[in-house]
């Protein structure tokens, strides 16, 4: 059978595009037989020449943090996350990556068991592993849907308040690359060492870096806001056809 046969779904449309940080569109499709098109390499690439040369197709992905997974499980292994799978009863291939959130050289001496983040390819699965559990290692462990990372504001670049550059509360533009009143599109400054952060308020690195210690010093409220406030019932809406 050839896969590129598939017709063009009649009523193929997206739902919904959502501008996510780092210059990413989000896009959702309307029904599972629209994405089941669009999935076809030919069609991607046809969609893709409509916009400029750098762009790219990132599928969407799922993240779960499970919690208290024994340390004998290897994130690397394909074989574990195969057996995990499996026993789960969900689709072979469907976590496309584990990995331990804190770096082993940090763990106890007497540490059992570690947080993990695994990432799913459908929102199905992920939920499934929400609400029945995996087993790892021999144990069943428990996961949440991870927090989505903190966002900047693209017209301020500040963590703070949580506000996105539509409802900037800031009159003016200040640059995530050098801390000027100017859009950082605009920006001339190459020279690290003249970065300027404006929510470190200093030099040396730009707002937008990922090693931002006010980046960082976020992202670590968010994961262990994700590991205290466990709720089972934190899953993923499962679109229906036409609108969640
Ligand atoms: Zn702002
Ligand atoms: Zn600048
Ligand atoms: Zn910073």
């Amino acid at each position: 059978m050839n896969k590129d046969e598939i017709p063009t779904p009649s009523d193929l449309s997206f739902i919904s595009a959502h501008k996510l940080p780092h210059s990413g569109i989000l896009y959702e499709l309307n029904t599972k037989e629209s994405d089941a098109w669009f999935n076809i390499p030919s069609n991607r690439s046809n969609f893709l020449e409509c916009f400029g040369t750098n762009v790219t197709i990132k599928d969407r992905s799922y993240h779960i943090l499970m919690e208290n997974v024994p340390i004998a499980f290897f994130p690397e292994s394909t074989a574990a996350l195969a057996d995990t799978e499996k026993k789960a009863g969900i689709a072979p291939k469907s976590i496309l990556k584990a990995r331990y959130i804190k770096p082993i050289v940090r763990r106890s001496p007497n540490q059992r068991t570690a947080h993990i983040i695994l990432t799913f390819k459908s929102r199905e699965s992920a939920n499934h592993a929400i609400k029945f559990r995996l087993s790892i290692a021999s144990k069943k462990v428990y996961g949440h849907k991870l927090l989505p990372e903190p966002s900047r504001c693209l017209k301020c670049h500040l963590y703070d308040g949580n506000h996105m550059a539509t409802n900037c509360p800031n009159e003016a533009d200040s640059c995530g690359t050098c801390g000027e009143s100017h859009r950082m599109t605009t920006c001339s400054v190459t020279d690290q060492n003249n970065y300027y952060c404006v929510n470190c308020k200093a030099k040396g690195h730009a707002a937008w870096s990922r090693k931002c210690p006010t980046f960082i010093g976020k992202w670590e409220v968010h994961k262990s806001e994700t590991a205290s406030h466990y709720t089972g019932s934190t899953q993923w809406k499962i679109p229906s056809r036409g609108r969640k």
